[in-house]
């Protein structure tokens, strides 16, 4: 596919520069630090604590070099490692970098099937950042014949900290406020832009966003959440698939090691506690962009009395539940890839020419206030002020705009447009005024 040959060749010559400019730094390269022992195993921070402490960026920075470094060439079997990179997709508000960590077989079918795990939009849920750190070093660690298989079929891309400020301050929102997994439609923060980067170069075929949760005291949940994209504009087959991924693999794998897990956004006695079809949420605005996407909850407070007396304990099975989670992703893509990459086919062919519906609200489990889907204009019309104010998001989309300043809604990216234009939508960045057919362009 061109647009990852593309990504390819921009992530080596990336990797190298950052290499470079840690060089120049001084704190990259060198002799890898015996963080596993000599000989040993390499190990996370984390991991060497038992769990009583998260790795730290300067750990997570030595694991991945030592990774990197680790993979010297075929072995006397003829096992070839896994190939571990390191790019630098953009930067926080605070200058802190915003890393890509690809882990790719040595030798891969034509295509395979790429596989985004967003390891920790909110700051202050850092479990599933730990459980990718341990995922890449497991996949790159994987000498058996199924794990070489894997690779070959699946390229697993993960962005262990993608709200780096927030991971550092403990905030759920980036250092400028901006709670990240509500910025996927206006794209305002640097770090949203970091994201969609990845999103429009890598084309993940799968989506799978990390979070953790406080259950309501007054209605406990289960200790595990999973959801698929309630957006009604979501293409029925990816929503199929995104479900299948989540209720089925996902919460199957995480009942079958021991946990409950259920559907996330809805309490034991009904009430609604969020993930509705919100457009600005990456599980959705991702599926907008033909991905199968899926989010997973973990319960971040103690679930026993034995986990409220030994915080190692409960930091264990919170980064535990996520591993199960992520394998089960991955288990998925190696099983299913040729129906996902196909439904994925299809619904971008069906979406080409724009859409001939749009819902404003409303999710696959609740009904709008919209009763009837928009039938969107041909074109809203921008003012040169407006056009300032939405262009950056136009772009980060992919949005077309003609010289005039008019955004025709017969495009593949038409449904975005409509939600970020419409004058009635509940998340415009700007009122565009819409066009009927046969004026525009006059
Ligand atoms: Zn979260």
């Amino acid at each position: 596919m061109r647009a990852w040959r593309t990504w390819r060749t921009w992530t080596t010559r990336a990797t190298r520069s950052m290499l470079l400019v840690a060089l120049v730094a001084g704190v990259a390269l060198g002799p890898a630090p015996a963080s596993g022992g000599r000989g040993g195993r390499i190990t996370t921070g984390f991991e060497r604590r038992g769990g009583l402490s998260w790795t730290t960026p300067a750990e997570e920075r030595d694991l991945l070099r030592e990774l990197i470094a680790a993979a010297p060439g075929p072995d006397r079997a003829g096992w070839a490692p896994a190939r571990v990179t390191v790019t630098r997709v953009g930067g926080s508000a605070r200058g802190r970098d915003v890393e890509l960590i690809t882990v790719s077989g040595a030798r891969t079918v034509p295509e395979p099937i790429r596989v985004l795990f967003v390891c920790g939009q909110h700051g202050d849920e850092p479990a599933g950042r730990e459980a990718c750190l341990k995922l890449v070093r497991d996949l790159a660690d994987d000498r058996s014949a199924a794990g070489r298989r894997l690779l070959e079929r699946v390229t697993v891309l993960v962005l262990p900290a993608p709200n780096p400020d927030g991971l550092a301050a403990g905030t759920r929102g980036t250092a400028e406020g901006v709670d990240l997994n509500r910025d996927h439609l206006a794209v305002a923060s640097p770090e949203a832009r970091a994201l969609r980067r990845v999103l429009r170069e890598t084309r993940p075929h799968i989506v799978h966003d990390l979070h953790e949760f406080d259950a309501p005291t007054d209605a406990p949940a289960a200790p595990t959440l999973y959801l698929w994209p309630r957006n009604l504009n979501v293409d029925p087959e990816l929503r199929g698939l995104a479900q299948e991924l989540a209720r089925d693999r996902i919460g199957s794998a995480l009942r079958a090691a021991g946990w409950a897990s259920d559907v996330y956004g809805v309490d034991a006695t009904g009430r609604r506690l969020g993930g509705d079809g919100d457009e600005r949420l990456l599980r959705n605005a991702a599926a907008l962009d033909s991905a199968v996407a899926v989010l997973v909850e973990v319960d971040a407070n103690p679930t026993s009395a034995l986990e409220r007396g030994d915080a190692a304990l409960l930091h264990r099975r919170r980064v535990g539940a996520h591993l199960v989670a992520a394998r089960a992703t991955l288990r998925m893509a190696a099983e299913r890839g040729e129906a996902v990459t196909s439904a994925i086919r299809a619904a971008r062919a069906r979406s080409a020419r724009g859409p001939e519906r749009v819902y404003l609200d409303g999710a696959d489990n609740l009904p709008g206030t919209w009763a009837a889907p928009l039938e969107p204009p041909c074109a809203y019309r921008l003012t040169p002020a407006q056009f300032a104010t939405a262009r950056a998001a136009l772009t980060e989309h992919g949005i077309r705009v003609s010289p005039d300043l008019t955004v025709r809604t017969a495009q593949p990216q038409g449904v975005k447009a409509t939600l970020l234009l419409d004058p009635r939508a509940r998340f415009a960045i700007t009122d565009g005024a819409p066009e009927p057919c046969g004026e525009e362009g006059a």
